[in-house]
């Protein structure tokens, strides 16, 4: 019996499967099944595999379309003229016209660089590769070495979870799903299984871990309370894990970091960060926030510290990963910086003090610059004070300065998720609805050296002042005082007022910006730990 007959009589009494394998080639872009027909024409096996066949299954839009065949890649190369080698695993990248919807890293570096002709900005790039097995595995990492293989049935058994090893393609005249391993079983029943042996498979390559972990994150409905019916993680492939949970730690962080973005991101965030912890993957990940697992708070917070961050992640309305990171990370600095016991604990500096850990978890990482300075500075002004008619205009251009009016959204989606994760109904209390109405109301005032309304040339030509570092220390005093009162900001009286200062030392005025500055954000923050006590 062919894979497809035995799988349809194994499928028979679940109709809904049935009718969705048959209707299968329906979901195939164009371009995908001309590769395919190509190769099959040209003497060759090919077939569509992995994730995009498990994720048509599963009524989900593939993100890519991989191909797998017989043919080796000097073959490919030859049947499609507009390709190239991508990778020492037998991989060819083949240029077909675009039909993605979403712009991925390959378009986007088409569209940047202008020496392409205008017809490459609008390819795709479909991976075609080598049924291949893997030789060896020397350090749970990489395959010593790759074999070409002429068995489909091989370049399936290599692949890691059974619901990823499945292929659909020709067989003959009629397209079929290949499925050795039972995927289409296991999809059905929401079950992340290896293919063969978990030890073994896991041995091999220590990435497989965090995947399963990945996988699960990305496929269970985080609204079904019933666990039951929830995608699970076989019983055997879940206790591999555990058991060889330490092997992750010889993998690079590049590769730890892609895996946990996509978690991060995913449905349920904040289960698959329990998850890592239960199977114990956490520690080589970001042991910093174990610290909190038992770190009970005060009586503002009935969640320890641990439940608390992961709570924050649930409820984070934001889909940004540095977003998401910073709220995951809000609180990582409480367990050192916790002082006395029981309702009245403080966590003096927790804010700047997690900002710290967050950096040096996130640059451990391998995140990218970019990520890393916005999680930082989220974490670091967390507990931003607010409360109506308590805190001056001046004080929340303060803020905006201090944090970026293109930051804001993403620092009140961190307070949202920091205010539900502690347990309190709501969100967005009126004081924060506030705060986002007095956010626009100041954001035309000047809370940046630019938006003054002179320039650093004005007090050249204007006051006679020699270019040099007097300019800019004289502005940024203008800026300080502009955030006081607005009003100061016409041309005259900036003019009028440098004229006063001109004369001042370097020294003298950068005191005096940095006071003016200070003092205030001084005060703010006797402000926050009292209302958060933190003192
Ligand atoms: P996604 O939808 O996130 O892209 P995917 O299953 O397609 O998920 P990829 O990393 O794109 O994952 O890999 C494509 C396929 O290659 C997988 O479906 C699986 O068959 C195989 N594969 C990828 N990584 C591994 C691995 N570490 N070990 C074994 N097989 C792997
Ligand atoms: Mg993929």
């Amino acid at each position: 019996m062919s894979y497809s007959a035995c799988m349809l009589a194994k499928r028979r009494k679940t109709g809904t499967l049935l009718i969705h394998i048959i209707s299968m080639i329906n979901k195939i872009p164009q371009p995908v099944v001309d590769i395919i027909e190509t190769l099959q024409k040209a003497g060759f096996e090919a077939f569509i595999v992995g994730g995009c066949v498990r994720d048509i299954l599963l009524k989900r839009i593939p993100k890519d379309w991989d191909i797998t065949t017989s043919a080796v890649p000097e073959e490919i190369m030859r049947i499609f003229p507009d390709s190239f080698y991508e990778n020492e695993f037998g991989t060819v990248g083949v240029k077909v016209p675009r039909f993605m919807e979403t712009t991925d890293s390959t378009h986007e570096n088409l569209l940047r660089n202008p020496k392409e002709k205008d017809s490459e900005a609008i390819r795709d790039i479909i991976e075609v590769t080598t049924y291949r097995t893997e030789g060896k595995y020397e350090d749970n990492r990489h395959p010593s070495d790759v074999h070409f293989t002429l068995s489909l049935k091989e370049d399936l058994a290599r692949r890691d979870f059974t619901m990823n090893a499945l292929a659909y393609g020709p067989r003959g005249d009629e397209w079929k799903l290949i499925d050795i391993f039972s995927g289409a079983d296991d999809i059905e029943k929401k079950i992340i299984r290896t293919v063969g042996s978990p030890a073994e498979r896991f041995s091999e390559d220590a990435l497989r871990l965090m995947r399963a972990v990945r996988f699960w994150s990305e496929l269970r409905n985080p609204a079904k309370l019933d666990t039951s019916k929830n995608w699970q993680i076989e019983k055997e492939t879940d206790e591999a894990i555990q058991k060889l949970s330490e092997n992750l730690a010889s993998i690079s962080q590049e590769r730890i970091r892609d895996e946990l973005s996509k978690i991060i991101l995913s449905n349920s965030p904040s289960e698959g960060v329990q998850m890592l912890h239960d199977t114990h993957l956490l520690r080589f990940i970001i042991p910093e926030l174990e610290l909190g697992i038992g770190v009970s708070q005060n009586l503002h917070h009935i969640y320890t510290v641990w439940e608390h961050n992961l709570r924050a992640l649930a409820t984070c309305p934001s889909k940004k990963l540095d977003v998401r990171l910073a709220v995951l990370l809000h609180d990582v600095g409480k367990p050192a910086t916790k002082r006395g016991n029981g309702l009245h604990s403080t966590f003096y500096n927790h804010d700047h003090v997690g900002a710290r850990i967050t950096e040096k978890i996130l640059t451990r990482l391998h995140f990218s610059k970019a990520i890393i300075k916005k999680a930082t500075m989220l974490v670091d002004n967390h507990l931003f004070y607010y409360n109506v008619d308590e805190v001056t205009e001046a004080s929340v251009r303060r803020l905006i300065k201090r944090v970026g009016l293109e930051n804001m959204d993403d620092l009140m989606a961190v307070r949202i998720g920091d205010r539900l994760g502690s347990g309190v109904p709501k969100g967005k209390p009126y004081k924060l609805r506030h705060l986002e109405y007095m956010i626009d109301k100041v954001s035309k005032d000047a809370i940046s050296v630019k938006m003054l309304a002179i320039k650093g040339t004005d007090l050249i030509s204007v006051l006679h002042i020699p270019a040099g570092p007097q300019i800019g220390a004289l502005l940024d005093v203008l800026l300080a005082e502009t955030i006081e009162n607005p009003l100061l900001n016409t041309k005259d009286t900036l003019l009028a007022r440098a004229e006063i200062l001109k004369d001042s030392p370097l020294e003298t005025l950068r005191e005096l910006a940095k006071e003016k500055i200070d003092e205030k954000r001084k005060e703010e923050n006797n402000q926050i730990k009292k209302k958060h006590w933190v003192e």
